[in-house]
């Protein structure tokens, strides 16, 4: 059971199946969006490898592709996103113009192979370019990939969107939209830098609809400074009360030391990791009150979302982007620090910008980085992702005594059982889910990448 220290939330107490261990908790885990993670990738793997990988692309593969916007118009300071101010028209104008070479030297590798089912935009904040770039954008990736009615999807910076922005989503036809809205508390919104007014939010709520969005999400945060359980409820109902199709409901990281702007937040004002672990309840019991399906461990949809229906149906997947219904194997990456996925191979885009340009000035893929994906780890990934994704694994041939004594931690709990081959989560252990997958990763035990608290 919460209990809420605000006296006008008691009557609102919630029942949660959640049980806090927080020696379970200790370790910072990846949020395994791929398997190896980012924190494997070396400059073992250049441009030669993801030509080549572009190359074997059979005819008819499905593909989906990535665009990254690395600009904002104005910056978080939370964010760890790689991004910056969008307030150089020459240099968005430069960025733009490596874009559509960059599409342009892929479908040429590409050679008309692969149908494009997917085009996602994000960032970054795609909408820091001007509507009609976005137009071009759109335009040159349908006609370089002979695209046909792809489900476009695009992530938005609410607080700059102007009417002919919304013009364009509908000309477009994007169809998914992903709204930063972190909280409607307007004292946590000035600790974190990022003001927005509710009715801004309502507002374009109501225009994305309209403007033909069947699938809208809010990304919303916990763990900010100022906030308790009772602060996260408020806006936890006013989200609920616009009826999003999707809520993300992400712990903040407080990591200064890597995100330095990050340190523009007031660190005392932050809740300690008991209170986060009850807002992630609070949170989770709220959302499946309110009639969403829990997907994942920070995902919420209402149930006949698609993302809902491919969650009850085994078809869930993680990749960059997070808990998706997208089941290509083949994700391709434009922009600078996109990172494209192929079945063999991971491959990024060099993470600095001016880089990214100079290597297209020279006719070259930009890829900086990435890791092959051999058989043992594609093995390990799948079981990565089966855990993240269906709460169930086949259990590897052979455990160290060190992973057998860590999986007993979890049974001994029942927040797991093993049989039968297999480990199978119980409801009970979402937040802890990164935690269990992790017991099977082999490089997290010779690794100390920034990775995250897992709640
Ligand atoms: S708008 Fe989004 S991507 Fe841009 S700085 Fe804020 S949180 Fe980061």
């Amino acid at each position: 059971m919460i209990f809420l220290k605000d006296n006008r939330l008691q009557s609102r107490q919630l029942c949660t199946m959640w049980t806090h261990y927080p020696e379970l908790l200790r370790r910072p885990v990846p949020r395994y969006t791929s398997y190896p993670t980012a924190a494997d990738f070396t400059d073992q793997v250049g441009a030669e490898d993801q030509a080549l990988a572009l190359q074997r692309v059979e005819p008819g593969t499905p593909l989906s592709l990535y665009v990254h916007i690395p600009f904002c118009e104005e910056i978080c300071w939370y964010c760890g996103c790689n991004t910056a101010r969008s307030n150089r028209p020459s240099r968005l104008a430069a960025y733009l113009d490596a874009l559509h070479e960059e599409i342009a030297l892929v479908a040429g590798l590409l050679g008309g192979h692969g149908r494009v089912r997917r085009i996602a935009f994000g960032g970054g904040s795609p909408n820091a370019i001007q509507p009609l770039d976005f137009v071009r954008l759109v335009g040159d990736m349908m006609v370089a990939f002979h695209a046909e009615d792809p489900l476009i999807s695009l992530e938005i910076d609410p607080r700059h969107v102007s009417d002919d922005w919304i013009r364009v989503i509908r000309a477009t036809k994007v169809r998914y939209a992903s709204m930063g809205v972190q909280t409607f508390d307007p004292h946590v919104q000035e600790a974190i830098g990022r003001v927005q007014p509710r009715a801004q939010i309502e507002r374009l709520t109501r225009s994305l609809r309209d403007a033909g969005i069947i699938s809208l999400n809010f990304d919303l945060m916990y763990g900010l400074p100022r906030q308790n359980r009772a602060v996260l409820m408020e806006t936890l109902e006013q989200a609920a009360a616009l009826q999003p199709d999707r809520i993300a409901l992400f712990g903040y990281a407080h990591v200064p030391s890597v995100i330095p702007r990050q340190r523009r937040i007031d660190a005392s004002s932050l809740p300690d990791e008991a209170e986060r672990f009850a807002m992630a309840a609070l949170g989770h019991d709220f959302l499946v009150a309110q009639g969403y399906q829990p997907i994942g461990f920070d995902h919420f949809a209402r149930p006949a979302d698609p993302l809902a229906v491919a969650a009850r149906e085994g078809r869930l997947h993680r990749n960059f982007q997070g808990f998706t219904d997208d089941e290509s194997q083949y994700l391709i990456g434009f922009g600078a620090s996109a990172i494209s996925q192929f079945p063999e191979l991971y491959a990024q885009n060099a993470k600095n910008a001016g880089h990214y340009r100079q290597a297209i000035a020279a006719g070259r893929l930009p890829t900086e980085r990435g890791v092959a994906r051999d058989p043992a780890s594609r093995t390990c990934g799948k079981l990565i992702n089966d855990i993240l994704c269906q709460g169930i694994g086949e259990m590897p041939d052979h455990l160290t005594p060190s992973q057998s004594e860590m999986l007993e931690e979890f049974v001994q709990r029942g927040l797991i059982t093993t049989g039968g081959g297999q480990v199978r989560l119980r409801p009970n252990a979402a937040p802890y889910v990164r935690t269990i997958a992790a017991i099977f990763d082999p490089r997290l035990a010779h690794k100390i990448g920034n990775f995250s608290a897992p709640v």
